[in-house]
């Protein structure tokens, strides 16, 4: 047992440090949960100093949706920021060996006095890591409509893609001031959720807000920094840009392992 933990803190420690070993194969049986997320190759979950995770391509290679400045800036710089602060927050703390979607998941465990610094900051990064991974170039794995069993979730819970497309862009365009738009897979069903800031479908809803929770399968960010430079005020036309880059093979992934039927996860 770690130093310091009562008896239910070390029970919870145990199990995060359990889930952060499955999460260290990358590929395994998915279970549903949050354990889908790393189980679906977000490298997010490690335990100990968090890192910022390799983008996936470079930084023109989503042009012209999104540039490449933004791109850099995005991030080498805030990204970059919500790792360093989530570690110095973190620092001398025994969350050290949770995983980041166990912290998120469990702000109320952390010191009031972190509490903040980690509900924003490791959230930004939990919130990043899984934003650049749920995007690809266009034509080569980004944009397009999903297909196969995700396809038919999102006709079954919204009536059409085309719907789903819609009441989507809305929630990005509602969100007043920062914060993201999440598909979310939650008890077997897809539903669109907004939340403030770097708050995250993972966190509770006393956090991510009532009816917001459960395993986000794609998120958009709807903060300035993630579009100004090149669309300015116009965030719509930032939404509708995005869908070309959307890499639906990585969302049906991850919604496949939110289901928890076994199904095997490649990276
Ligand atoms: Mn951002």
């Amino acid at each position: 047992m770690a130093a310091g933990l009562n008896r239910r803190q070390a029970i919870i420690h145990a199990m995060a440090v359990g889930g952060g070993l499955i999460a260290a194969s990358g590929v395994g049986r998915a279970r549903g949960g949050m354990r889908a997320w790393h189980e679906a190759g977000l490298r997010i979950a490690a335990a100990g100093e968090f890192t910022l995770p390799p983008l996936p391509y470079g930084y023109k290679d989503l042009e012209p949706s999104i540039d490449a400045e933004t791109m850099e800036i995005h991030y080498s710089r805030h990204h970059k920021a919500y790792v360093d602060n989530a570690n110095k927050a973190l620092a001398g703390t025994p969350f050290t060996d949770w995983t980041s979607d166990r912290i998120v998941a469990s702000l109320d465990e952390v010191p009031e006095d972190k509490r903040t610094a980690v509900r924003n900051n490791l959230g930004g990064h939990v919130n990043h890591s899984m934003f650049w991974l749920m995007m690809a170039p266009t034509g080569k794995g980004g944009g397009g409509e999903p297909t196969g069993a995700l396809a038919d979730a999102i006709a079954r819970d919204f009536g059409s893609f085309a719907a789903f497309k819609e009441k989507f862009a809305e929630a990005a365009a509602k969100r007043f001031g920062s914060g993201w738009a999440w598909l979310v897979s939650h008890d077997g069903k897809l539903s669109i959720a907004s939340t403030a800031n770097q708050d995250c479908p993972l966190m509770t809803a006393k956090y991510a807000g009532d009816g917001a929770t459960g395993t986000p399968v794609l998120g958009l960010d709807v903060w300035e920094h993630a579009y100004y430079l090149k669309y300015r005020n116009k965030r719509a036309d930032y939404v509708t840009a995005w869908w070309n880059l959307v890499n639906w093979t990585k969302v049906a992934q991850l919604h496949t392992a939110t289901l928890g039927d076994g199904a095997e996860i490649t990276k």
